[in-house]
């Protein structure tokens, strides 16, 4: 106990200083406005466990990409909060979405706390920009009203894909395309994170993330196109989600595209809303002041990755590593 607190007081300690010394050692990467659209694809209640399933599509896509399987989410890790940051790129105590929230409000873009559709709508008045979910409270709750974002809810992962596919070969061609499955979570709260119908729930959606890369790709998209896969959490043993394990709290964050680091890893201090930042720094978009979601190291090439600023959000600078070192004793 006492060496956990002597740790936690070290961190603590050191944190403001690296933040504050990284402001001067901030480099602008040439994978700035590189893009011309980003693909996000959400993976609902994956956490890490993507690494352990057979995932042909995830393994080609990736083959020449990123993947960072140990990225860490926001807790509580429900999908509220965790999608609320990888779209605000702010935590949860910023933008307080959570499950409840977000299945009856509607955001406008003058909230404080914007999604990266309201950022890149304002740099790109003219833009195409998606939203297609199985779980409607992004959509209903997250993505804001008065931004024009095509918007599509489909209860079923398989018949979201075949919407899609079709939405792509229509020749849409948007500027952020986000996507949120939901069969593996139902499967990881139904069996559990150890469980083979687990498993089986991860290879169906790689199956969907393979089609829609395909109609992403045989539509000319890849050419400027950065794909990102992510989850929002992971799974206990027994199933569910909520606390503090790290099955819960490692997540999946996969990118590729023609400036991302072959085999890259992204650094150690990566979290779920880092989707956020990588997003807006792709299309060329200014991170906005309020961010405090930045870009990792090792992930786009000839790029020193940005430190998170601590002053930007003091209260998940100082909980955030107390929650780190929590996950590393709560049973999950
Ligand atoms: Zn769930």
């Amino acid at each position: 106990m006492k060496r956990l607190f002597c740790l936690l007081l070290a961190v603590l300690m050191i944190f403001p200083f690296s933040a504050a010394a990284s402001a001067a050692s901030h480099t602008k990467s040439p994978s700035f406005g590189a893009y011309k659209h980003v693909f996000i694809i959400g993976v609902d209640g994956a956490g890490r466990f993507i690494k352990d399933a057979d995932t042909p599509n995830f393994d080609r896509i990736f083959k020449n990409g990123a993947v960072k399987y140990t990225a860490r989410t926001e807790v509580p890790t429900d999908s509220g909060p965790n999608w609320g940051s990888i779209l605000t790129g702010v935590s949860y105590f910023k933008h307080k979405i959570h499950n409840g929230n977000s299945g009856e409000r509607q955001r406008t873009s003058d909230t404080k706390y914007p999604t990266v559709f309201t950022y890149v709508r304002r740099a790109q008045p003219d833009a195409e920009l998606a939203s297609f979910v199985n779980w409607n409270n992004v959509n209903f709750g997250m993505i804001e009203t008065d931004i024009g974002v095509t918007e599509v809810r489909v209860g079923d992962d398989a018949a979201l894909t075949d919407e899609i596919c079709a939405y792509f070969d229509e020749g849409n061609a948007p500027a952020v395309f986000f996507v949120q499955l939901d069969g593996v979570d139902a499967a990881g709260h139904a069996h559990g994170s150890a469980s083979d119908e687990y498993f089986a729930a991860i290879h169906t959606a790689d199956g969907y993330v393979g089609r829609i890369y395909d109609a992403v790709d045989r539509n000319g998209l890849m050419e400027d196109g950065l794909f990102i896969v992510v989850a929002d959490h992971g799974h206990k043993k027994t199933g569910g989600h909520g606390r503090f394990s790290r099955r819960e709290t490692d997540t999946t964050i996969a990118v590729a595209g023609k400036t991302v680091v072959p085999g890259g890893t992204l650094d150690k201090t990566t979290r779920d809303r880092d989707v956020a930042a990588i997003t807006l720094a792709a299309l060329g978009v200014e991170r906005p002041k309020t961010m405090s979601a930045r870009v990792p190291a090792n992930l786009f090439e000839n790029t020193t990755g940005e430190m998170r600023s601590f002053f930007r959000d003091m209260l998940d600078g100082i909980i955030s590593p107390v929650m780190w070192l929590v996950t590393l004793v709560w049973p999950g």
